[in-house]
C-alpha cells in the first residue's frame, strides 16, 4: 500500500485541481473559505490560460447588450447551447470584468480612458477586452496568481501530477497525486470534502495542437473513470490559424488578427474565404478551419496576410504572434505567415449544473474541462476565459453555502501504478487522423480500436487511463452523433438533424458502444444537474 500517514495531506476547505484562470479565480472567490490548489505547473504559468491571446468577451460597448452577446453565442453554438446558461454567461460577464479590474488587470484602453474593445469572428460587436494587444492570458493569470499568493486562505502545492479521484462510499473524498519521478517518486493522498476540477482541455491528445502538453484531458478522464456524467465530448474546436512552422505545440495566430483586417490567401495569393461565407475571414471557426483544410488537402498552402492590416503595427498590437513568426525567420510585416488548423478547444467535458456541480457528490468542475452548455457545438471566440470566470464565481458561492467539514474517514483505495507517462504518439496520431475535423463511421471505429489497444498496453497506469478515457469519450460520442453540426463534421452524415440534442454519456456508455458497435441509450439524469 503506497499511502501512509506521511503522504496524506488534509485540505481544510476546498481542494482545487488546476492553477489556470478557472482554478485561481475560484480560489479567490472562495476566500476567506480555505482552498488548497494542487497543480503540475507554477500558478500563473501553466495551462492554456497563460497562452490566451485574444482576451475576454463581455458586452461593455455602448451599442452592445448582454442579449446581443447571448444571441451571438447561441448562433455560434449551432443549436446546441443551453439558452439559460448562455444568458447567465452574457449577463454576468461585465461584473466579472469588474472583478478583474479590481484585482489589477491592466486591460488596454482608448485615449478617452474607456476600455478598448476588440472584434473577433462571429461577434456582431467589438466586445473583447485585451491586454497589450495579444497578452491577455498571461496578464490575467499572473494577476490572479499574485492575488491568490497574497490571500491567506489560499495554499498552493506545485509539482504534483494528479492521477486519480479518491472515492469513498460513493462520494468524492479527495485526489491521488504523484510527486517527483524515478526511484524517489511518491504517491500522495489529498483529502477534502469538496473537490473542484479545473484541469483544462484535451488538445494535446491530438498530434497538431495549440494547447500546452498538460492539456491532455486527464481531469475529464479521471472524473469519467469515477463514473461522472460527461456532456458533448465529440465537440472539439480546431483553430483555423495555427502557425505552420513545424513546432509542437503550434503557436497560435489569434483570431483578433483577422478582426484587425488580416486576410487568408492561398499559395497563389488569392483570398478564398469570400467565396465560402458572407463573413469571409470572420466566419465561424469551424467554417474557416475546414476551408483552410480543403486548400491544404488539394495540395495548396494557406497564409495569413497581415502585411496591410495590421501592417506596421503588427509588433505592437500582436507581440506574441510577431515574436513566434520572427523566431521562424518570418517577418509578418512584409511576409504572409503560413498557417494550418490545429486542435484548440474542447467544448465538451464533465457535465455540470449552473453552480458547477457534477453528477458525483462532492465534485465540482469548471473551465475547459467542464461542459456547462454555454458553447454548444462551437465556442464563440473569447467566451472560454469568460466561462471560467462566471462559473468560478458560481462554484465558489455554492461551496461556501453548502460544504460543511465532515469527520475524518479512513483511507480510500489507492492506485497501484502511477508513473504518469506522456500521451503515446500513436494516440495523438489516431485522434488527429480519425477523430479530427472530418470524421466517418469507419475511421471512428478504427480509432476506438486503437484507443483500446493503447489502454490495454498501459497495464492499468492511471494517468494513461485518464487520457484514453477522454479520447474514447470523444470518439464514441462522435460515432453516435450521426449528423454534422458546428465543430463536429461527419463526411458520411454531412447534414444537420432537424432536432438538435446534446450528448450525455458515461464512460460505461462509451465502453458499451465499443463492445456492441452500435448506438447506446444516452445516460439518464443529465437534466437533473
Ligand atoms: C494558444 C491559446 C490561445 C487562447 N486564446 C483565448 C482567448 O483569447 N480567449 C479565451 O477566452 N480563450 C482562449 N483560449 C482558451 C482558454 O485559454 C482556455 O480555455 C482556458 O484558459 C482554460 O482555463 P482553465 O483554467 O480551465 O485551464 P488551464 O488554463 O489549461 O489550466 C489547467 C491547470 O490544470 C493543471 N493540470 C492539468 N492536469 C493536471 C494533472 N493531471 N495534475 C496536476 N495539474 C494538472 C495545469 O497544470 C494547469 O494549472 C486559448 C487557448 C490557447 C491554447
Amino acid at each position: 500500500m503506497p499511502i501512509s500517514s506521511d503522504t496524506v495531506i488534509e485540505a481544510p476547505g476546498a481542494l482545487i485541481l488546476g492553477a489556470g484562470v478557472a482554478g485561481l479565480f475560484t480560489a479567490l472567490k472562495l476566500a476567506p473559505f480555505p482552498a488548497l490548489v494542487v497543480a503540475g505547473a507554477q500558478p500563473g504559468t501553466g495551462g492554456s490560460s497563460a497562452w490566451a491571446q485574444g482576451g475576454v468577451a463581455a458586452a461593455l460597448g455602448e451599442s452592445d447588450s448582454w442579449e446581443q452577446h447571448a444571441a451571438d453565442t447561441m448562433a455560434a453554438g449551432a443549436g446546441l447551447c443551453d439558452a439559460e446558461r448562455v444568458a447567465m454567461l452574457a449577463r454576468e460577464a461585465p461584473e466579472r470584468i469588474e472583478d478583474l479590474l479590481r484585482l489589477g488587470v491592466n486591460f488596454d484602453r482608448e485615449l478617452s480612458g474607456k476600455l478598448a474593445l476588440g472584434l473577433e469572428a462571429a461577434h456582431s460587436r467589438p466586445r473583447i477586452v485585451h491586454v497589450q494587444g495579444d497578452r491577455a492570458g498571461a496578464a490575467i493569470t499572473q494577476t490572479l496568481a499574485a492575488a491568490a499568493r497574497a490571500t491567506p486562505s489560499i495554499a498552493f502545492t506545485e509539482g504534483f501530477h494528479v492521477v486519480e479521484l479518491a472515492m469513498q462510499d460513493g462520494q468524492v473524498a479527495g485526489l491521488f497525486a504523484r510527486a517527483r519521478s524515478g526511484a524517489s517518486a511518491k504517491l500522495y493522498f489529498f483529502r477534502a470534502d469538496s473537490v473542484v476540477i479545473a484541469s483544462g482541455g484535451l488538445g494535446a491528445l491530438y498530434a497538431v495542437t495549440t494547447n500546452p502538453a498538460e492539456a491532455r484531458g486527464e481531469g475529464l478522464g479521471m472524473a469519467a473513470r469515477a463514473g461522472a456524467l460527461i456532456a458533448d465530448p465529440e465537440f472539439v474546436q480546431f483553430h483555423p490559424t495555427a502557425l505552420a512552422i513545424g513546432r509542437d505545440p503550434a503557436p497560435l495566430a489569434t483570431e483578433a488578427l483577422r478582426g484587425a483586417g488580416a486576410t487568408l490567401i492561398n499559395e497563389k495569393g488569392v483570398r478564398f474565404m469570400q467565396a465560402v461565407h458572407p463573413d469571409a475571414e470572420l466566419a465561424p471557426r469551424d467554417i474557416v478551419a475546414r476551408a483552410i483544410q480543403r486548400e491544404i488537402a488539394r495540395g495548396g498552402r494557406v497564409f495569413l496576410d497581415g502585411t496591410k492590416h495590421p501592417g506596421a503595427d503588427f509588433a505592437t498590437r500582436f507581440p506574441t504572434v510577431y515574436a513566434a513568426a520572427q523566431s521562424a525567420g518570418i517577418d509578418p510585416v512584409r511576409q504572409p505567415i503560413p498557417v494550418a488548423p490545429a486542435a484548440h478547444y474542447h467544448m465538451g467535458g464533465i457535465a455540470t449544473g449552473e453552480d458547477g456541480r457534477s453528477s458525483l457528490p462532492g465534485l465540482w468542475a469548471l473551465g475547459e474541462c467542464a461542459s456547462t452548455g454555454v458553447h454548444g457545438a462551437n465556442r464563440l471566440a473569447s467566451n472560454s476565459l469568460l466561462e471560467a470566470l462566471v462559473f468560478g464565481a458560481r462554484v465558489a458561492e455554492d461551496i461556501r453555502a453548502h460544504v460543511k467539514p465532515s469527520a475524518a474517514r479512513g483511507l480510500p483505495p489507492a492506485p497501484a501504478r502511477w508513473h504518469a507517462p506522456p500521451p503515446p504518439q500513436i494516440l495523438r496520431d489516431t485522434m488527429s487522423l480519425k477523430v479530427g475535423m472530418a470524421r466517418d463511421a469507419q475511421g471512428l471505429r478504427e480509432a476506438l480500436a486503437a484507443i483500446t489497444a493503447v489502454e490495454q498496453a498501459g497495464n492499468g497506469e492511471p494517468a494513461l487511463l485518464n487520457m484514453t478515457a477522454s479520447a474514447k469519450l470523444v470518439a464514441a460520442a462522435a460515432l453516435q452523433r450521426r449528423e454534422s453540426r458546428g465543430a463536429h463534421f461527419r463526411t458520411d452524415y454531412p447534414q444537420s438533424s432537424a432536432t438538435p440534442t446534446r450528448s450525455f454519456l458515461t464512460l460505461a456508455d462509451a465502453d458499451r458502444l465499443m463492445r456492441e458497435n452500435d448506438e447506446v441509450t444516452p445516460a439518464t439524469g443529465a437534466l437533473d444537474l
